[in-house]
């Protein structure tokens, strides 16, 4: 049975005292009325460690928004999957569409982060998604297909068992429009499909499919009562406790 997940991505916001207090609530909250999901906060590097003390993480899970292709050595700046796993985090984010266009992230440079991930035990939430011209030359199909045969589908099958594949249309995210639910259920029965064809249907069902692009709680009902959706990677409503619980909620 493959599992239902919202995850959170903070993104580039929340200094350290604003992330442990938005950690604490939501903890204190998620404690208190265990949600029909897993969740997951995916918080920028320098949270990570503080974070992993404060969460219970048999309801919340922890991941990064990055990790380096590099395994160590002489990489400014850079933080390693081995690193981000030694502060207690479980999950990475990988090939979100800001990374992919703002810091030049090809197929192959994330196939290489992807591999350094699982060495390292991390599980990944790995994204795809076309651009509206792209939607609009209706390539959306072609489009995630390459990202998947680029990045993740020389996994072996039980490597392939760490992926949690985030459809997110990269017209839907931040800007307030969100893929209808058919839009959506269509393209990830087709994601799912593929994975089938290259993994077998056991694999293929197992493999949770998360939509993500303005999701919020008034929209995740619609979208997650559909077979293939199966819950959420949020960004803007995963920053204030009410908006990040309204979405957890739509699994109830
Ligand atoms: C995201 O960037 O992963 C995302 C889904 O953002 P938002 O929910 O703000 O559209």
């Amino acid at each position: 049975m493959r599992k239902k997940i919202v995850a959170g991505n903070w993104k580039m916001n929340k200094n350290l005292q604003e992330g442990v207090a938005l950690a604490t609530e939501l903890n204190e909250v998620l404690t208190a009325e265990t949600p029909n999901c897993d969740v997951v906060i995916c918080t920028p590097f320098i949270h990570l460690a503080t974070v992993s003390d404060i969460i219970d993480h048999s309801v919340i899970g922890l991941g990064a928004e990055n990790c380096a292709d590099k395994a160590s050595g002489a990489y400014t700046g850079e933080v390693s999957a081995e690193m981000v796993k030694s502060t207690g985090a479980e999950y990475v984010i990988l090939g979100h569409s800001e990374r992919r266009e703002y810091y030049n992230e090809t197929p192959a440079i994330l196939k290489e982060k992807v591999d350094l991930a699982l060495i390292n035990g991390l599980k990944v939430i790995f994204c795809i998604g076309e651009s509206l011209a792209q939607r609009e030359a209706n390539e959306q199909n072609a489009v995630v297909k390459a990202e998947l045969e680029g990045s993740v589908f020389h996994l072996a099958p039980a490597e392939f068992a760490n992926i949690v594949i985030a459809y997110e249309p990269i017209w839907a995210i931040g800007t307030g429009k969100t893929a209808t639910a058919e839009q959506a259920e269509e393209i990830h029965a087709y994601i799912r499909s593929i994975i089938a064809e290259k993994y077998g249907d056991e694999v293929a069902e197992n493999t949770s499919i998360l939509y993500g692009g303005s999701c919020k709680a008034s929209n995740a009902p619609e979208l997650f009562a559909k077979k293939d959706i199966d819950g959420g990677l949020i960004g803007g409503a995963s920053l204030k406790v009410p908006d990040f619980k309204g979405i957890i909620d739509a699994w109830k």
